[in-house]
């Protein structure tokens, strides 16, 4: 009888590449479904990332996730782009499709999924906090998924701009840009807010976003794109309003999720990655 010993290879460049938890989930899905795929965390500098997508290449990899700072740098190494990483103007899943190594962005994708069975987007109003990588991604999908207005807020003017322009450009959804140079005002009929800052990432958790916090209304989703601790500073605060949340696990699941799908063609279970992640990271109540 014949046998097949050849794993299919996926993986994730980045540095630092310590702290990322995506393996766990992802192969913990891979054994779920019976596939002899592999997900291995690889520590990439950025001088090396041309020749780490030309072994991956040469190895037949079925794919590869970027992470920091390699999600704009990856694009002159590959041969195309699907259409919302083309917009977006970076890279977080890399697809190999006949030998073409595709770029794909799942983080808006992946965050809007989370955010989904909290509330129902169409035609809601919408603070964004930040203008980076993550950002552009999360703000691009949530124009695309039907909101009809989006206040960009963050310290950099010129990111800021330019995303809220580029949100304006493509898509039917209002944007603008609202510098940040003092304690910031939420407007009392917005329906979603979202931090997709670094501000209150590990290690530095106590960091919080110059919000007037009287501002927060009950009313008002309070969505974080931290995953590292899941309990940010702004979540804690919006708990305490009334709010209702969703921290950064969701998005990271969901993005996940949909890079499996990207590369495999079947659809994981949710399930089993979510425990997978809390198993790894201590957590209970993901
Ligand atoms: P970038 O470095 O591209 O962007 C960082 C953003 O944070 C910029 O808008 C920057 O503002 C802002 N910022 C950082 N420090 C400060 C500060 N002290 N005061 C005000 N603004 C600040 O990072 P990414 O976009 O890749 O990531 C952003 C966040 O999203 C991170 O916390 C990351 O963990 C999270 N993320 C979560 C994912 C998930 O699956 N849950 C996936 C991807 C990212 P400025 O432009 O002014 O510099």
């Amino acid at each position: 009888m014949s046998k097949n010993f050849l794993s299919e290879l996926t993986g994730s460049f980045a540095t630092p590449a310590l702290e990322n938890p995506t393996g766990v989930m992802m192969e913990a899905a891979y054994r779920d479904l019976g596939l002899d795929w592999r997900y291995i965390n690889c520590e990439i500098q950025p001088n090396d990332l041309a020749n780490a997508v030309l072994g991956a290449k040469a190895m037949n990899w079925c794919g590869f996730n970027c992470s920091i700072p390699h999600k704009v740098s990856v694009i002159s190494h590959l041969d195309d782009l699907g259409e919302s990483a083309r917009i977006i103007g970076a890279v977080n899943t890399v697809v190999n499709r006949d030998g073409k190594l595709i770029g794909e962005n799942t983080d808006g994708r992946g965050f809007v999924e989370s955010v989904k069975s909290s509330l129902e987007l169409t035609k809601k109003r919408v603070v964004l906090f930040g203008a980076g990588g993550a950002a552009r991604a999360v703000a691009v999908e949530l124009a695309l998924a039907g909101v009809a207005h989006i206040t960009i807020v963050n310290r950099n003017q010129e990111r800021g701009e330019e995303l809220s322009k580029l949100v304006a450009d493509n898509t039917s959804a209002g944007a603008e840009y609202h510098a940040w140079t003092k304690q910031y005002q939420i407007p009392a009929d917005t329906d979603l807010v979202i931090n997709v800052t670094s501000i209150g990432l590990y290690p530095n958790v106590d960091a919080e976003l110059d919000i007037d916090t009287d501002s927060i209304k009950s009313s008002m989703v309070v969505a974080d794109g931290i995953f590292n601790p899941p309990e940010t500073r702004l979540i804690q605060t919006a708990k305490t309003k009334g709010c209702t949340t969703v921290n950064g696990l969701g998005m990271l699941v969901q993005q996940g999720a949909i890079a499996f799908e990207y590369w495999t063609g079947k659809t994981p279970s949710i399930e089993v990655m979510k425990t997978a992640l809390s198993d790894a990271l201590d957590i209970t109540d993901l």
